[in-house]
């Protein structure tokens, strides 16, 4: 009884199901999204459908103990129970970051963990989606040979991982010395064609949509649209652990800017359901070095202009032509939404600031905890409003970034929070002295 289908993001006539191999409109060549049939999904109560989110939510029967599966209705109603590739992932815990708000004069400030999933990052969410509609694509009896994306890194990880488990082979194409080891293993170890290319992530997503023309090579990039559907599921959970309401603010870090597009639609699909009355504000923090939405939401968004991204720590999301903008900006529009950036500097101090108080921060976690910063200085945010920081990868996927701020060697830095291991001799009274000097 439930269903959705493809259709123009600029409302051009046409529904395309979900089995198709189709990633943009015939007519206007832009980007597809998912559209639920709304009317059926009502036919449940907004009562009805947090009873069953809540009574599947972290259960023991699969495929529901996944946060995305558990939320199968509402993310794909289509793909049969046996064709699901799923790795466990979302659920992910709303932590309360209660020191670091504390320290910044926050009282009600939350970390959504996105990054506590199976591959490292929330790549997983949408990737589950994915996956999953491609075994069922193979099961109708179509021939898909390979699934291949562009990656700054947690994508390629993801697909990879998804890949393997499916037994689908899988193709990533990655910037040459761009991203952290810990990144480019992950393809590796799951077996996947590792391609490592001489130039920038935009370089090798204008590569993959060549490839993707062939019809028995499928996408996996965020231009796919059925990866925003497991993703907005991040909005859906957060509400659900803050006890079914709204937060205040909600603050993403952004590159092709698939994630708070898909997090703006979960919120969206709560209000038309009922199970809310009202959205939260969005903001979207880019890394000042690729930071193309920055600079349009600078001018209202009258124009934009896609950039060459410059290098950053935030290697994730360092895109300067995203290809969900149109998406995104309609989206910050309707959540009357704030664009921020971040320098190296600002990124790096905020991300040591917040793992100094226990959190284990990314680099791109770091520019949202930057943007929170400027925004509370600025007054915009207030002391007792509710804030959720989407942390998008795992801190340990990233261990150079961290090894160079304390070693104060990332460019542009100066390391406020610098903890630089101490070298002494193996003797009680060293020790003794150390601690002494440092905390007693
Ligand atoms: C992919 C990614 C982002 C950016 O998400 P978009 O959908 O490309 O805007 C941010 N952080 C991490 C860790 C990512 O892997
Ligand atoms: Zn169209």
């Amino acid at each position: 009884m439930f269903s959705a289908q493809y259709h123009c993001h600029n409302n051009c006539p046409g529904d395309y199901r979900l089995d198709t191999i189709i990633y943009n409109c015939p007519q206007c060549g832009d980007l597809l999204e998912v559209r639920h049939d709304l009317d059926a999904l009502k036919q449940k109560s907004a009562a009805e459908w947090k009873e069953i989110f809540a009574r599947r939510y972290r259960a023991t029967e699969w495929p529901y103990d996944s946060g995305i599966w558990g939320k199968k209705e509402w993310v794909n109603p289509h793909i049969d129970d046996k064709n699901i590739v799923s790795l466990g992932e979302g659920a992910t815990h709303l932590l309360r970051a209660a020191r670091l708000g504390n320290r910044i004069g926050l009282e009600n400030l939350w970390v959504k963990q996105c990054g506590n999933s199976h591959s490292g990052s929330f790549k997983d969410l949408g990737m589950t989606v994915l996956v999953s509609q491609v075994q069922q694509i193979i099961a109708n009896g179509q021939t898909i040979r390979a699934v291949v994306c562009a990656s700054t890194g947690d994508t390629s990880a993801s697909l990879a991982a998804y890949g393997a488990a499916a037994g689908i082979p899988a193709a990533v194409l990655l910037p040459q010395n761009k991203i952290s080891a810990a990144q480019l293993i992950q393809p590796i170890a799951n077996g996947a064609l590792t391609l490592a290319l001489d130039t920038d992530f935009d370089g090798c997503m204008a590569i993959v949509k060549e490839l993707a023309k062939r019809p028995d090579i499928y996408l996996a990039n965020s231009m796919n649209s059925l990866r925003l559907e497991g993703q907005k599921t991040i909005a859906i959970e957060i509400t659900q652990q803050l006890g079914w309401q709204i937060p205040d603010w909600v603050i993403v870090p952004g590159g092709n800017l698939g994630n708070v597009s898909a997090i703006g639609r979960g919120f969206l699909m709560l209000r038309d359901l009922g199970l809310s009355d009202r959205l939260p504000r969005l903001v979207c923090a880019q890394a000042e070095k690729a930071n193309p939405l920055y600079e349009s939401y600078k001018i209202g968004f009258r124009e934009f202009h896609p950039k060459l991204a410059e290098p950053t720590a935030a290697s994730a999301i360092q895109i300067g032509h995203p290809v969900s903008v149109k998406k995104a900006i309609a989206l910050l529009k309707e959540f009357n939404g704030i664009v921020e950036q971040a320098s190296e500097d600002e990124l790096a101090n905020a991300a040591a600031l917040g793992d100094q108080a226990g959190l284990f921060n990314c680099p791109h976690t770091g520019v949202a905890l930057a943007a929170l910063l400027k925004l509370v200085a600025r007054g915009e945010i207030k002391k007792s409003e509710r804030i959720v920081v989407i942390s998008t990868a795992n801190g340990l996927k990233f261990p150079e970034f961290k090894i160079r701020y304390h070693q104060e060697k990332l460019n542009e830095v100066i390391a406020k929070h610098k903890n630089a291991p101490v070298e002494i001799p193996a003797s009680v009274e060293a020790v003794m002295e150390a601690i002494q000097r440092r905390l007693l």
